[in-house]
């Protein structure tokens, strides 16, 4: 395989080297499980709780609210399902967006087919949820608002602190889903406001498969996995001890070196759009602008499939995705580009573009060279784009 131009960051991350490197003993020699009481098992418990503590101040919390779990997915699940179960007394309802991850719309519609009401606060076109109408939503039964920090797709940064404001005066709990944004922008669970918070270390150079859920001190939440007494008794199952350490060095890294990757994609993003929309016609952004992550683009380009974009720039070496990693392989367009309203028959033809550490002005520079062609000659080849050219002919 030729060189590879990864420009999929928002579906996952390389680990980065210097974590493998203090994983690595954690998988070998150092193997104890950490709920014993021997030497072996005590080390373990010890990077335990050492991970636990840089995690937690790297996003202004304590170390006994972090749950370690199995990424993002079960954190999301958690948080939704077990304040579900926990406050069913004062209620059953829940308010979510329409632009949620799949791994919190799916656990909120099994709610719903368990008698509990959900409430979707919609989206203005660029993507943002307006406070206002999750203030409006709130009712006497509400027990959880759950809003992404970021989205996936189209990398919009939601207004999380308003939002933490609206739910503390109602006395309300407040979960973020943070996978977006953990590692990429400053974030301070006392800041946002938030009772929950879901993150998950494959998004930011760490190991896949590990995770966790924040969770206040005294927020009452009820456990998913049930077994032995691990986590406080909250979550069971034998910690990931390799996964963990290595996602707490992980953030260490991304947090430190956050500021200078920020402004780097931000500078190689603005390029390729300015790039690709000097040189296609009818190329359109996706997602407000000015609200969103530094390496997230989503385009839209008239009369094409991004299905076909992806494979053929994938024989060009480049790895670009057209939804969400999840939605690849189901042909329904994706709901977020759906709940900005853009019609279906549009929504298809986009490409999210999310550039990481490795992506350099070269590797864009290829991109905006080689992207122009690729789209003229599906446009060539597409009944929908021919007939608009015959239209435009005609006039
Ligand atoms: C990737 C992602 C998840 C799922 O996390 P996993 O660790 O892959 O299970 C959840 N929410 C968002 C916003 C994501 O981008």
């Amino acid at each position: 395989m030729g060189r590879v131009i990864y420009l999929d960051h928002a579906s996952t991350t390389p680990t980065d080297p210097e974590v493998v490197e203090v994983m690595r003993p954690w998988l070998a020699e150092q193997f104890g499980n950490p709920s014993t009481v021997y030497s072996l098992g005590v080390a373990a418990a010890k990077a335990l709780q050492d991970a636990r503590e840089s995690i937690a101040a790297c996003i202004g919390a304590e170390p006994e609210e972090i749950y370690f779990t199995s990424g993002g997915t079960e954190a999301d699940n958690w948080a939704i399902l077990g304040t579900a179960d926990a406050h069913q007394k004062k209620g059953r309802h829940l308010i979510t967006s329409t632009i949620e991850h799949h791994a919190v719309l799916e656990p909120m519609e099994y709610l719903e087919k368990h008698g509990c009401e959900i409430t979707h606060v919609p989206v203005d076109a660029g993507g943002l949820v307006d406070p206002d109408d999750v203030r409006r939503a709130l009712r006497p039964d509400t027990v959880l608002v759950s809003i992404m920090h970021a989205n996936n797709e189209i990398g919009t940064i939601e207004p999380i602190d308003e939002i933490g404001r609206v739910t503390r005066e109602a006395g309300v709990l407040f979960h973020t889903d943070a996978v977006q944004t953990v590692g990429k922008l400053p974030l301070d669970v006392n800041e946002l406001g938030v009772d929950l918070l879901s993150m998950s270390a494959h998004k930011f150079y760490g190991p896949k498969g590990v995770g966790l859920l924040y969770l206040r001190k005294r927020t009452r939440v009820s456990p998913l996995l049930h077994g032995g007494n691990q986590e406080n008794g909250r979550r069971a199952g034998t910690h990931n001890v390799p996964g963990i350490v290595g996602m707490a060095k992980a953030l260490e890294l991304a947090t430190a070196r956050m500021a200078e990757d920020g402004v780097r994609e931000a500078v190689l993003r603005n390029r390729l759009w300015e790039g690709l929309s000097a040189n296609i016609e009818a190329v359109h952004l996706n997602g407000d602008m000015a609200h969103r992550l530094p390496s997230n683009l989503n385009v839209r380009l008239d009369g094409i499939e991004g299905e076909s974009m992806i494979l053929m720039l994938d024989m060009e070496g480049i790895c670009v995705s057209s939804g969400s990693a999840c939605t690849t392989g189901s042909l329904d367009p994706s709901h977020v580009l759906l709940a900005l309203g853009i019609p279906a028959e549009h929504a298809h033809g986009s490409l999210r573009i999310t550039l990481g550490r490795s992506t350099t002005a070269e590797d864009i520079d290829f991109f905006i060279k080689v992207f122009p062609p690729i789209v003229a000659r599906l446009r060539e080849m597409s009944p929908v784009w021919c007939a608009n050219c015959a239209c435009k002919q005609r006039n």
